[in-house]
């Protein structure tokens, strides 16, 4: 279980963020909604732990540990996983030979032995089998030169190697083409389950089609102004953020 509470960071001396509290329960898929500017990927950012922004109060609690003080490095290997906007690109790396260090990682940050290399080739191709990713991609450099749908693949498949306790995604603004909008949501779908909490961040209601979430939260200057259930996505796509914008 996920519990952000009254959570207050700043960026070089400008609060972002500002008292937001959300709980996510385990095999829970929250959406957060809110305008553009509002704080929604900087949320991500703070759970990924990104230097710039500075948590001047409050906690983020994940199974009761206050993930705040984990090094950015472990965050991973305890479960966190987080997939962003615009996915890094790792020149001279094939992706194959990241995926095993992501992975074994995980393992050694959670004192498991590593993975055979037959045994991580079998994981691997048939998690990529299920997603389409051929044998050729897994070769190429990671996410070099992959197309938008395929960068959304790899995402995936990421997620699926790493069985993260908390997946969080931030697709706002990203204008995922229907395939790639697709391929996020039967991932997500596909991996949802009852130890698993997702928050998905998104700016439009479209995504919410496809990954029909269990709750839904706005997000206004920093904060959750409202929530609700599924049925809340449907109202801000039809009437915009404006009243939520005013009560924050
Ligand atoms: P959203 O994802 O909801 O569109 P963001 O989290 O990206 O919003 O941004 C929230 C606010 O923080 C915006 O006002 C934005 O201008 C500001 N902000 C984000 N990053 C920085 C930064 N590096 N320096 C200064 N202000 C920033
Ligand atoms: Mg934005
Ligand atoms: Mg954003």
């Amino acid at each position: 279980m996920l519990e952000i509470k009254n959570l207050h960071a700043e960026i070089d001396g400008k609060p972002i963020i500002q008292g937001l509290s959300l709980t996510v329960k385990d095999g829970e898929v929250a959406a957060i909604m809110g305008p553009n500017g509002s704080g929604k990927s900087t949320l991500s950012y703070i759970l990924a732990g990104k230097e710039d922004y500075e948590v001047t109060e409050g906690e983020i609690l994940l199974d009761g540990e206050n993930i705040l003080e984990i090094p950015v490095e472990e965050r991973a290997a305890r479960g966190v996983f987080l997939a962003f906007q615009y996915p890094l690109e790792i020149p001279g790396v094939a992706t194959m030979t990241f995926l095993k260090a992501a992975l074994n990682a995980q393992r050694k940050a959670r004192g498991e032995a590593e993975l055979s290399t037959p045994d991580f080739i079998k994981r691997v191709n048939s998690a990529s089998d299920e997603l389409k990713i051929s044998k050729e991609m897994l070769r190429r450099a990671f996410n070099v030169g992959f197309s938008g749908g395929e960068k959304k693949r790899m995402e995936i498949l990421q997620m699926a190697l790493l069985q993260p306790s908390l997946a969080v995604l931030d697709e706002t603004d990203s204008g995922l083409d229907i395939d790639a909008l697709r391929i996020v949501a039967d991932g997500v779908n596909a991996l949802r389950s009852p130890k698993r909490s997702f928050i998905v961040i998104t700016h439009y209601q479209r995504l919410l089609n496809h990954i029909v979430p269990d709750s839904v939260h706005v997000l206004s200057k920093g904060r959750i102004v409202k929530s609700g259930g599924k049925e809340l996505a449907l109202e801000l796509e039809a009437n915009g953020y404006r009243d939520y914008e005013e009560a924050a």
